[in-house]
């Protein structure tokens, strides 16, 4: 399968440094053989995509609305991300389930909404340090599957350890590899050949350091890339690394 490398460049950057790191990507991404997503802040979706538009890189955003319209103040839409050139849309991320409270049943609702509009849902599951710790990871990885995806589901998913997100800290290959695995095979029991077809990314500090070894592991079909997606030099070579 074609890897994807996606960047999440989360609460970050200006539009000038959006508008440039966008640039230094597009810049470095001619020959390389992998599909290339950065999903940068809402306000600066629309200047990206516009500035993406006709190459080989998609534009994503970090969440939508479950609705696709009405008040909820401060909300943003399925529908409007499509509007200003949004191909692809992060669900569940760690960081939203935390600080938002977003369950698996608000993630899946996400998931439909985007799904109607034709966006592609990245969807995020990953274990705590304590599950981890209390040999808990892999039924909580597929817990959150079982829940969030819907049965519509088409889209990707991202493996993200909460506990390795922006620590400098990952599991061992050999612990990347089994959750890949079971989520490989949760995803083929549930969806059958679409499952097998479904990208599943590693998320969680990584780097040009350890991108080749990672990215080598099987069921590893690409990377969710946090910090590192933020220096366009760290971003390609990642994607080299694919
Ligand atoms: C992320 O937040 O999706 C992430 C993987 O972050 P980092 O690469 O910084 O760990």
């Amino acid at each position: 399968m074609r890897p994807l490398i996606a960047g999440n460049w989360k609460m970050h950057g200006t539009l000038r440094e959006a508008a440039s790191l966008a640039e230094a990507v597009r810049a470095g991404a001619a020959g390389l053989s992998v599909d290339l997503l950065v999903c940068p802040p809402f306000p600066y979706i629309h200047l990206v995509a516009a500035a993406m538009l006709g190459q080989p890189m998609a534009v994503g955003a970090q969440d939508c609305h479950a609705a696709a319209k009405g008040a909820h103040t401060g909300d943003i839409s399925a529908p409007m991300l499509r509007d200003v050139g949004a191909t692809h849309v992060i669900l569940g991320h760690s960081e939203r389930r935390a600080d938002h409270g977003e369950t698996d049943a608000a993630v899946r609702a996400k998931a439909e909404a985007a799904l109607a509009v034709g966006l592609v849902p990245v969807v995020c599951v990953g274990e705590t340090e304590a599950q981890r710790l209390a040999g808990e990871a892999e039924a909580v990885v597929r817990r959150q599957l079982a829940e969030s995806l819907p049965d519509s589901f088409a889209g990707i998913i991202a493996y993200e350890p909460v506990w390795a997100i922006g620590t400098g800290r990952t599991p061992t290959e050999a612990d990347i590899a089994a959750i890949h695995a079971t989520i490989r095979e949760a995803l083929v029991a549930r969806f059958g050949a679409s499952g097998q077809a479904t990208r599943i990314l590693y998320g969680g500090s990584m780097k040009p350091g350890n991108a080749k070894a990672i990215l080598a592991l099987p069921h590893v079909d690409g990377g969710l890339v946090g910090g590192a997606s933020l220096v366009a030099a760290d971003f390609l070579a990642i994607a080299q690394a694919a």
